[in-house]
C-alpha cells in the first residue's frame, strides 16, 4: 500500500511537470497519456489521463479488447477514463489505441503501449455449510435463475460517467479477506475471491462508494441479499451478504448514502461485507479503486 501511494505521488509530480511544460512551451501536436497507479497489474483498476494535441470533442480508446470511453474534465483540461485488466491477463506491453475528433470533424489517432506486470495472489482454505458446495436440485434452479437475473441487470448500463471524485469506503472497518485469493471451499469447490471483505458486525450501515444508480437489490443464492450499483462507463460495484435493503432497483444514489445494512446471508463464512468492482465484465481489485485519486 505504501508503494502504491509513493507511485501515485510520482505520477502527480510527472503530471505537474508535463503541465508546466505544455504551458511554457505551448507546442501543438503532442499527445500525453499517463496512468495511475504507475505499476499496472492483472486484476487492478487503472485511471487513464489523456491530453490531446489540439482540442477535441470526443475521445475513445481500445485496450485489451475493451472499448474505453473518456470524459473531459474541464478543471484539469484532460480526458479521463477508468479501465482495468482481468486477473487472467498475462504480463506484457499492451497497445492502447486512441481515436479523437476535433470540433471541425477532423479525426486524430494515437497509439502507446501500457506495460502490465504480474501480480501473484495467495490461496486460502475455507469451510461453509454443505449446501453451498453441493446444492440440491431446487437450489441449482435458483442459482440458474440468479444468473439470468444478473445478466439482465448487467445489460442496462449507463454509457455516461456517473461517478464523481474518488471512491469512498462503504464501511469503516478492517479487511478480513483480500481480492484474488484462490479459495478452496470444504476441500472441493475452488473459486477466486473476486472482492474485498470488510469485517463488520451484522446491522452495520453500508454506504454507496460513489454516485450511481441501483440496478439490482434482491436476494440471491451465493451472494445473499445483494445490491448492484451502476456508475456508468461499464463500471459497477456490488455489495453482498446484506441483512436489509435501504434502496430499491431504479433509485439514484449519491456517494456516502446508506444503501443497506450488512449481514451474513448467502455463501459467507460469517458476517461481513463483500465489496466487488466489475468493469466491462471483468472483476477488479476494489482496494485499487479505493486508493485512486479521481477528478
Ligand atoms: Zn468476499
Amino acid at each position: 500500500m505504501r508503494g502504491l501511494r509513493f507511485h501515485s505521488w510520482v505520477l502527480i509530480a510527472a503530471v505537474l511537470t508535463s503541465l508546466a511544460e505544455s504551458t511554457s512551451t505551448d507546442t501543438p501536436g503532442r499527445w500525453n497519456l499517463t496512468h495511475q497507479p504507475v505499476r499496472v497489474v492483472n486484476g487492478a483498476p487503472v485511471l487513464l489521463r489523456v491530453t490531446t494535441p489540439q482540442p477535441v470533442r470526443t475521445l475513445s480508446g481500445k485496450w485489451l479488447g475493451h472499448e474505453i470511453s473518456f470524459s473531459f474534465d474541464a478543471g484539469q483540461k484532460a480526458w479521463f477514463a477508468l479501465a482495468g485488466a482481468s486477473l487472467e491477463t498475462k504480463p506484457g506491453a499492451y497497445p492502447i489505441e486512441l481515436t479523437a475528433e476535433t470540433a471541425s470533424g477532423k479525426p486524430l489517432a494515437y497509439q502507446q503501449r501500457i506495460r502490465l506486470q504480474r501480480q501473484r495472489y495467495p490461496r486460502a482454505i475455507l469451510k461453509v455449510p454443505g449446501r453451498y458446495t453441493a446444492p440440491s436440485a431446487e437450489e441449482l434452479r435458483q442459482i440458474e435463475q440468479d444468473k439470468g437475473m444478473k445478466a439482465q441487470a448487467f445489460q442496462t448500463l449507463s454509457a455516461d460517467r456517473e461517478w464523481k471524485g474518488s471512491f469512498a469506503r462503504p464501511v469503516e472497518a478492517g479487511i478480513s479477506g483480500v481480492f484474488g485469493v484462490q479459495r478452496v471451499f470444504n476441500g472441493t469447490v475452488q473459486s477466486t475471491h473476486q472482492g474485498l471483505d470488510f469485517r463488520v458486525p451484522p446491522g452495520t450501515p453500508v454506504t454507496a462508494v460513489n454516485r450511481g444508480r441501483i440496478i439490482l437489490a434482491r436476494p440471491l443464492f451465493f451472494e445473499g441479499n445483494c445490491v448492484v450499483m451502476d456508475h456508468g462507463q461499464g463500471l459497477l460495484t456490488l455489495y453482498l451478504h446484506l441483512s436489509k435493503f435501504l434502496v430499491k432497483e431504479g433509485d439514484a444514489v449519491e456517494k456516502g448514502q446508506p444503501i443497506a445494512l450488512s449481514g451474513g446471508t448467502g455463501r459467507a463464512t460469517g458476517p461481513h461485507l463483500h465489496l466487488a468492482v466489475r468493469w466491462q465484465g471483468v472483476y477488479l481489485n476494489p482496494a485499487g479503486l479505493l486508493s485512486l485519486r479521481l477528478p
